[in-house]
């Protein structure tokens, strides 16, 4: 067992191809060469939260601001279901339009398209946690984003890191496939502070770890800070790996806005799953949580043929099922 000196040595390694290539052998030895996609779908860019690195905080003012209708939501999951996908991913800032009955009926509409529905829509009650579960959803993705206190109740003012810790406890504790992670590269978060991130996904029992660079957004109150590196971002996605073996691990978006080819090089460091946007129209441009997303200009079905040559470029292939951590099955 690796404790935090163990996974701070491993962070910090001189030899990052070696570091990327155990990475990549234990997942071809844990979940194999199938890459597992999500249809992501941004629903609102509302948000009640003033996240200090977010470019869909309230206070954005510039930001322009959409929700789409509950039939678009769900026209739109379709879509998605019928070009071949098996999980569809609902994200949105923390929109309490979008309340526990609206989201009720959203999910058991989404779920007749014989798919697995992943949730990320922030902090809510456990009551709500509970109906979503039971009007079907079965996973939900929510970052802890950092485990450092002082660092995290400085870049979240209105939040507090106990109760979004809880929400995850609770999360888990529903049955739900939970995925967590972090953001590398924030300003002031040390080495130390990530190697004690990865114990604690570890530590909650985590079956999804999302691991993105932070990436400095012009108008947000962090805009002149350094941001994450790529290599820094795949670095703790590798270590992550070697410390939970048979976990899903997402090449991350804000990867590929740091590198053309940064998914793939996720890909063959670690990570098992890629989320390509299937968001229409001018929504994906307007759900701008960092500057430099890529493939806003394109749209659902070139996002999947693109992505689709690429994953089978470096020899890999496309997962036919729902990709449940250990094969767990939907509700
Ligand atoms: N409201 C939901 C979804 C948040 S957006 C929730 O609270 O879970 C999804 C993720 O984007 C966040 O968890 C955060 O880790 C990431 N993110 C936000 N702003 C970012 C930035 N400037 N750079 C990199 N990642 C960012």
């Amino acid at each position: 067992m690796l404790n935090k000196t163990d996974v701070l040595n491993l962070l910090q390694t001189e030899d990052e191809v070696g570091l990327f290539k155990k990475a990549d052998e234990i997942r071809h030895a844990y979940v194999g060469d199938e890459v597992h996609l999500r249809a992501l779908i941004e629903f609102s860019n509302i948000c009640r939260n003033n996240c200090l690195y977010c470019g869909i905080r309230k206070g954005n003012e510039k930001a322009i601001r959409y929700r789409m209708s509950e039939d678009e939501l769900v026209q739109t999951a379709q879509k998605a279901a019928d070009m071949g996908f098996k999980t569809i991913v609902m994200q949105s800032g923390e929109d309490m339009y979008f309340n526990m009955s609206r989201l009720c009926r959203i999910i058991e509409r989404i779920k007749k398209f014989d798919v697995a529905l992943t949730l990320s829509i922030g902090e809510r009650s456990l009551e709500e946690y509970k109906a979503f579960r039971e009007a079907g959803a079965d996973r939900y993705l929510m970052r802890i984003e950092t485990t450092d206190k002082k660092l995290y109740a400085k870049l979240h003012p209105q939040q507090s890191w106990d109760k979004r810790h809880e929400c995850l406890l609770m999360i888990k504790e529903l049955g739900y496939e939970l995925g967590s992670g972090i953001m590398v590269g924030l300003p002031g978060q040390s080495m130390e502070s990530i190697a004690g991130d990865l114990i604690y996904l570890k530590d909650i029992g985590i079956d999804m770890a999302g691991i993105g660079p932070f990436i400095p957004h012009g108008q947000t109150p962090l805009k002149d800070e350094k941001g994450g590196t790529l290599s820094l971002a795949l670095r703790t996605m590798a270590v992550m790996r070697i410390l939970m073996p048979d976990i899903n691990i997402p090449a991350t978006t804000a990867m590929e806005s740091l590198h053309p080819r940064g998914r793939l090089m996720a890909l063959k460091a670690g990570a098992n799953v890629v989320m390509p946007n299937v968001t229409e129209g001018d929504y994906r441009k307007f759900y701008e949580l960092y500057p430099g997303k890529p493939c806003t200009d394109e749209q659902p079905k070139q996002c999947q043929t693109c992505l689709g040559i690429k994953i089978q470029s470096i020899g890999r292939t496309i997962g036919t099922g729902y990709g449940g951590h250990n094969g767990k099955k939907p509700l």
